[in-house]
């Protein structure tokens, strides 16, 4: 009987029929409650000032030789233990609500560590100390095939709620996903970068603008980048990624 029902709807069913209850202690009420949200594995300094890559100094190897077209991606986890386990009931068990949560304590962590201004990132001043303004929130969107089979796109989720509790507009319009790619896990960053150039295409004039791309794990931010050159290609002057959590 469960069965049938969920295959007949499984996109509402799961968050009905399971009440939330934290990934960390199993305590009912919130995702992850507030005794366990401390002890969630952060990215913490040192990391790549452009693509996060914890563990080192100023710009890794990889963004040396091979740079990506965006100002710098942030994230306040390292994808492990409890925030893998949060990623995946967003995005493959249908938990979406979840996105809420996860879209708070990613104001959250905007509020505290402000994407800098590039004058402060070409005077290598530390991170986060000089803020840069921005303009517009925007989800990596999904292709149209990905977002059938899911039902939802997890990344425009986080960026709802972040959009309402950070007060900056939201746009899950302009940038679009032209191009499928096959599943990521265990390809090469040389071969992610090349799957996902040219994926993502931007028709709305976006001129002047400083952009926050939101997606829910950066791997070696391959998708974020691609994201950003649509944006670029489009007029934005800045575009920052920022996920919920940055994969090691
Ligand atoms: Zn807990
Ligand atoms: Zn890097």
């Amino acid at each position: 009987m469960i069965k049938s029902l969920l295959s007949r709807f499984p996109r509402y069913t799961l968050d009905f029929l399971f009440p939330l209850s934290c990934v960390v202690c199993g305590k009912e009420g919130k995702f992850i409650c507030e005794g366990c949200e401390p002890a969630l594995t952060r990215l913490s300094q040192p990391y790549c000032r452009v693509c996060a890559n914890p563990g080192t100094r100023g710009i890794c190897r990889w963004c040396f030789n091979d740079p990506l077209n965006l100002d710098g991606i942030r994230a306040p986890y390292l994808f492990e233990g409890p925030v893998r386990e949060a990623v995946y009931s967003l995005k493959y068990r249908g938990v979406r609500a979840a996105a809420p949560e996860m879209g708070r304590l990613l104001a959250r962590y905007l509020d505290t560590h402000p994407f800098e201004s590039r004058a402060a990132f070409e005077s290598h001043l530390p991170p986060h100390t000089a803020a840069t303004p921005v303009d517009l929130i925007v989800p990596a969107p999904l292709h149209a095939r990905r977002l059938r089979d899911r039902g939802y796109n997890q990344a425009e989720l986080l960026t709802r709620s972040l959009s309402k509790e950070a007060g900056i507009p939201l746009d899950t319009s302009s940038l679009v996903r032209v191009k499928h790619s096959g599943p990521q896990v265990g390809e090469s960053r040389e071969r992610r970068r090349s799957n996902v150039d040219g994926s993502f295409r931007c028709d709305t004039d976006m001129t002047g603008k400083s952009v926050i791309v939101v997606d829910d794990v950066a791997t070696t931010g391959s998708t974020l980048s691609a994201c950003a050159s649509a944006l670029k290609n489009s007029g934005a002057s800045d575009v920052w990624g920022l996920a919920l959590a940055r994969e090691a």
